[in-house]
């Protein structure tokens, strides 16, 4: 019985004792659930978070903010950058290698000519440029600033007959033309605007520059005139670069490839003067 009594207290502290650790064990695994759940939902949470960020579709922000770079982009896409190559003083011996390197570019550009060059195979070259979407000016018919600039009867006359000129051997009507020297020369001065306005009765409107390759100042190089574009043009979303196409300078020829490839990489395209939607004079 001793035995037995022993037995019995022996078997009570047993169930006691499995029942204290079935109830830790109760506690234990409460506990953990809860911290499961906790953690579940944390996790849930930074997926929501992080599903947020990254969907371009449920986060409103970030459809805001895609829509704003958009039409950012639309509008940087409508600030067209053109620039107008211009030639003045041609045609000449070189004019062929001008016309050979615009069109291996791809880009238009305006000459200015000096009427009384428009002679023999020279007619034919200006054909040519036409034909290639070039644009034809009138810069005067000899380009002597004595005969020329003597009075606005003289400068009228000598650019009626660079008119008649390019009527008859080229059968095209310019419109715009280009004082030799620029319009602020002080040759002019005295009867520009009269000039102006004789033009403008007749549908031809004169044309300066706002970039210079300065090449018919001294002896340029194609460094020198690269530079010369270079410092200024990036004022201008349309830039009127002044060049010389003539049979003395060079460099204007080895120079300009390396003009129309650095303003291609800077995102400029190039058109001839009539398509440009503002005139282009000194002093406006
Ligand atoms: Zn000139």
């Amino acid at each position: 019985m001793k035995q037995g009594r022993e037995w019995s207290r022996k078997g009570k502290g047993k169930k006691k004792y499995q029942n204290y650790l079935g109830g830790i064990l109760c506690l234990g695994l409460l506990f953990f659930f809860v911290q499961g759940m906790l953690l579940l939902d944390g996790t849930f949470l930074k997926m929501s978070e992080e599903f947020q960020k990254t969907s371009p579709v449920w986060n409103k922000d970030t459809v805001k903010e895609e829509a704003l770079a958009d039409s950012g982009e639309e509008e940087e896409q409508e600030v067209k950058k053109v620039a107008y190559l211009t030639f003045d003083d041609g045609p000449s011996i070189l004019t062929p290698q001008y016309l050979e390197i615009l069109r291996e570019e791809e880009v238009c550009a305006t000459f200015f000519l000096i009427g009384q060059q428009v002679e023999g195979e020279m007619v034919d070259v200006v054909k040519q440029a036409i034909d290639e979407g070039h644009e034809i000016g009138m810069h005067t018919y000899c380009h002597v600033a004595e005969e020329i600039y003597a009075s606005s009867e003289s400068y009228c006359m000598d650019l009626e007959k660079t008119k008649q000129c390019m009527e008859e051997k080229l059968k095209i009507e310019p419109k715009i033309f280009r004082f030799p020297w620029g319009s602020k020369n002080s040759y002019v001065q005295g009867y520009k605007n009269d000039v102006i306005e004789h033009m403008k009765e007749e549908g031809v409107d004169y044309v300066d520059w706002n970039v210079s390759g300065e090449d018919s100042v001294g002896c340029p190089s194609p460094d020198s005139i690269l530079r010369n574009i270079r410092k200024d043009y990036k004022r201008y979303n349309d830039p009127v670069i002044l060049l010389h196409d003539s049979a003395t300078c060079k460099s204007t020829l080895y120079a300009l490839r390396g003009v129309i490839r650095e303003l291609k990489a800077d995102g400029y395209s190039f058109g001839t003067l009539s398509q440009r939607e503002r005139p282009c004079h000194f002093g406006e």
